[in-house]
């Protein structure tokens, strides 16, 4: 039995789980597939070392889909502050100067991702199918069919990938990729500080790459070092990723 779904994403991570709550309510149906259940919060947690600043623009997507809640019950760092300087030049934007009470938030990504997954079950329009791994992709030019490992069939009028740097779903349907190696490896790290944290960012922009220093909640920081690399002492080239990084 082949079941027709207007729209199937693969991935419910911040990207499909946004998009899928995005969809909420309308009329079309709606099929998520993602292949790991992410652990659940808890606050005595360590930090997660993906973390990403979100824009007051995506609070406000969050916010539209009744997710936002969902991160500030959790965790999350505002930010008022934002000094970003190179060998020559030195800005540093306010919230104040915009009236607005901050520029941006510091959430752990799988914190976005479980705010974003606790809505799709108030939509009767979406169906999770969560673990779920995927046996094949099909895709004639119009229409995508998913073979899951379980035997269902999902046939989808519109099929997005929503599944990360390597996506399965892209190289299925035969989606080409410029990708290219800057040489530069990027290290990052929590840490805790003797002082709790303020309320900004720090990013410098230099030849080897960008430096960031992120506040964590509490007296914790986040830390993004890209760097040669030689200088790490490491040399391993990614030759399988997409996005030109090495890691
Ligand atoms: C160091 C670093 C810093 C960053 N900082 C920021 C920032 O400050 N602000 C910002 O906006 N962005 C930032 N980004 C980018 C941001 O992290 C990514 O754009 C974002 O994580 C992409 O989300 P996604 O949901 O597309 O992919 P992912 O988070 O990778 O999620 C993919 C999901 O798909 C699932 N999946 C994979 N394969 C399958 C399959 N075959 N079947 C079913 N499910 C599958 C996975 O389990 C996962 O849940 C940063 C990235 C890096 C590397």
């Amino acid at each position: 039995m082949k079941e027709q779904f207007d729209v199937v994403i693969v991935g419910g991570g911040m990207v499909g789980a946004a998009v899928a709550c995005c969809l909420g309510g309308s009329e079309l149906k709606v099929a998520v597939v993602e292949a790991q259940v992410p652990e659940a919060f808890a606050s005595d947690q360590p930090h997660d070392l993906r973390v990403s600043a979100l824009s007051i623009a995506s609070k406000n997507i969050l916010e539209a889909v009744g997710a936002w809640e969902g991160v500030t019950s959790r965790r999350y760092c505002p930010f008022k502050r934002m000094r970003v300087w190179e060998t020559a030049g030195d800005t540093t934007f306010n919230s104040d100067d915009i009236r607005y009470p901050e520029l941006g938030y510091i959430v752990e990504n799988r914190i976005t991702q479980l705010a974003l997954l606790d809505r799709l079950p108030h939509f009767d329009n979406i169906e999770l199918l969560m673990p779920q791994a995927i046996s094949k992709i099909n895709y004639d030019g119009h229409e995508s069919e998913l073979i899951l490992a379980d035997g269902r069939v999902l046939q989808a009028k519109l099929l997005v990938a929503a599944d990360g740097g390597q996506s399965r779903v892209r190289q299925a349907v035969g989606l080409g990729v410029t990708s290219w190696d800057y040489n530069q490896h990027a290290l990052v790290i929590y840490i805790e500080t003797a002082y709790p944290q303020q309320d900004i960012t720090w990013q410098r922009f230099v030849s080897s790459g960008p430096q960031a220093f992120l506040p964590l909640t509490g007296h914790y920081g986040s830390i993004v070092w890209y760097q040669s690399p030689m200088k790490f002492g490491v040399y391993k080239p990614c030759h399988t990723s997409n996005c030109g990084m090495s890691w």
